[in-house]
């Protein structure tokens, strides 16, 4: 089973343990985007990177048992023990999901799209953007980590774009990845003429980079965006739990396509993060997602910007 296949069987899963407690809108009762409502102001964060805005929109939760037919992490052992020693009581695995908005000069940038409502997750990104003052036709660009289903299912809804004027902008080696996927062809055929790709590392607009962090899927970025002397790094899937991904970078994540190279990438990270002090976006760690590597006995921790 590719990694595409397991996330739709993840997705599954978690929408029929969404179902059973009562928190998953009713998928029958038509189109699942129902319009924006106003988001309450604590699914939104706003920031600033030197003069840019930022704003991290909440999209959802998805929730994993830590367990071998849900989690990534296949040592359950060792995840229990990561959990249980940082006071997470009902065994599983909890990763938020929230895109992050960048106003750069004209440019209005979003940082990967969410989960479109799918994988147990709530479907607030709309609504976060509205709350954010910004219309989904307002956003010039979109710039994709990598094309798995959480991080570019709000691209499209009921067969249309949902950023009609935005240029959907991604690695060369994910936009070939993403043709070679035939679960993604509805995706890959409406983005199409919308799609301008990248080398690693490229400059991106005038505060933003893609960082090269190989590993999670062929051509998987993250973003670093610096403006006065202040640096944020967004580090897509290269980290997924403020948790377990921290703390036990050496284990293996079956969502990562190239494990060595994911683990390598991790760990660098990490250290990067952690010697250079360096303020990190984590796309999946708990809303907004901000904060900072700090070092503990031989290994990392997560330390949330206050
Ligand atoms: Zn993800």
């Amino acid at each position: 089973m590719n990694v595409h296949a397991r996330l739709a069987a993840a997705s599954l899963m978690l929408m029929t343990v969404a179902t059973a407690c009562s928190q998953q809108p009713d998928k029958a009762a038509g189109p699942a985007r129902a319009a924006p409502a106003a988001a309450p102001a604590s699914d939104t964060h706003a920031f600033r990177i030197g003069q840019v805005e930022a704003v991290a929109l909440r999209d959802g939760t998805i929730v994993l048992t830590n367990a071998e037919e849900q989690s990534p992490w296949s040592a359950v052992a060792d995840v229990a023990t990561v959990l249980t020693g940082n006071g997470v009581a009902d065994n599983r695995i909890h990763l938020s999901v929230q895109p992050l908005l960048v106003k750069d000069g004209e440019r209005v940038v979003l940082i990967d799209t969410g989960a479109g409502g799918e994988m147990g997750t709530e479907n607030k990104l709309s609504a976060s953007l509205a709350s954010a003052g910004v219309q989904p036709g307002q956003v010039t660009d979109i710039l994709i980590s990598h094309s798995h289903g959480d991080h570019i299912g709000g691209l499209v809804a009921n067969g249309a774009l949902v950023y009609p004027n935005a240029a959907v902008r991604m690695t060369g080696a994910e936009w070939s990845a993403m043709q070679g996927d035939n679960e993604l062809q509805p995706v890959v055929d409406l983005i199409r003429a919308k799609v301008q790709t990248f080398e690693p590392g490229a400059s991106i607009s005038p505060a933003i980079t893609a960082l090269p962090l190989a590993g999670h899927t062929a051509g998987h970025t993250g973003y670093e965006i610096a403006n006065g002397g202040a640096r944020l790094i967004y580090v897509g899937d290269a980290l997924h739990s403020s948790l377990i991904s921290v703390q036990r970078p050496e284990l293996v994540n079956r969502w990562d396509l190239n494990s060595s190279a994911a683990i390598a990438t991790r760990q660098s990270l990490l250290e990067r993060g952690a010697s250079q002090n360096l303020l990190f976006y984590g796309v999946h760690f708990p809303f907004p997602g901000l904060g900072r590597i700090e070092r503990r006995d031989d290994g990392f921790v997560w330390a949330p910007a206050t």
